[in-house]
């Protein structure tokens, strides 16, 4: 046998068992959640501060935000109006189970209506570990290029809704919208693909709105 597929094996195990854990929690608070994730840059945080003022009034947020090192996002999300906890993972480039299952220690969540959790910006090893959240995003945006389905096809996969973020910028930069979305495509017919700029606000509604009936439908399970 492969060692190598051997060790990876046994770190997805262990992260399953955490993963389950943190679901049971978020379960037991009737709390919906999602995994976000992109690569560096792609608007995460801007994401982030625009569904908290989005949903202000209407519903409260936890953010957990995950970084390599600083506190930078998670200050920028509790500016906007969430409850924040940062997770520094010093030198890892993808949150686990067991990280997040510490950050939510820390918050109120019993308070709380909808929980996002900011993934380390990178395109690769997120897309394996399961954190125990209901849903996957991914925030694709303009100016990364139209071929990343292709060349990051795992990040693509499992993805429950895709944004297309700074749609903006579409008349400075090559970017084939049709190519992109086949590519997509092809990868996962079920994906819900939002295109979107945080910076203009267009397309926020519908993320708005489809976050709205996850709290909903998470509401009204048993
Ligand atoms: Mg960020
Ligand atoms: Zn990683």
């Amino acid at each position: 046998m492969n060692r190598r597929v051997a060790v990876v094996e046994k770190i997805t195990k262990a992260n399953d068992r955490l993963a389950e854990v943190n679901r049971a929690l978020l379960a037991r608070h009737k709390l919906a959640s999602l995994n976000l994730m992109s690569s560096p840059g792609a608007g995460k945080t801007t994401l982030v501060e625009r569904t908290v003022a989005g949903l202000a009034g209407k519903y409260r947020l936890g953010v957990v935000e995950g970084d390599l090192v600083t506190s930078l996002d998670a200050e920028r999300a509790a500016a906007a109006g969430a409850e924040s906890v940062q997770i520094n993972t010093g030198g890892s480039c993808h949150l686990d189970a067991g990280m997040v299952g510490d950050a939510l220690g820390q918050l109120p969540l019993a308070d709380l209506d909808l929980l996002i959790v900011e993934n380390v910006g990178n395109l690769i090893c997120p897309a394996t570990f399961d954190l125990g959240t209901d849903h996957k995003v991914v925030v694709a945006s303009v100016p990364e290029g139209d071929d990343k389905p292709f060349k990051y096809p795992t990040m693509y996969r499992g993805v429950d809704v895709l944004i297309i973020n700074k749609i903006d910028l579409l008349p400075y930069v090559t970017f084939d919208m049709d190519r992109f979305r086949s590519g997509v495509a092809a990868l996962n017919e079920n994906v819900t693909v939002l295109p979107m700029s945080c910076r203009t606000g267009e397309g926020l509604d519908a993320w708005l709105n489809w976050l709205g009936d996850q709290v909903v439908r998470t509401r009204a399970r048993r």
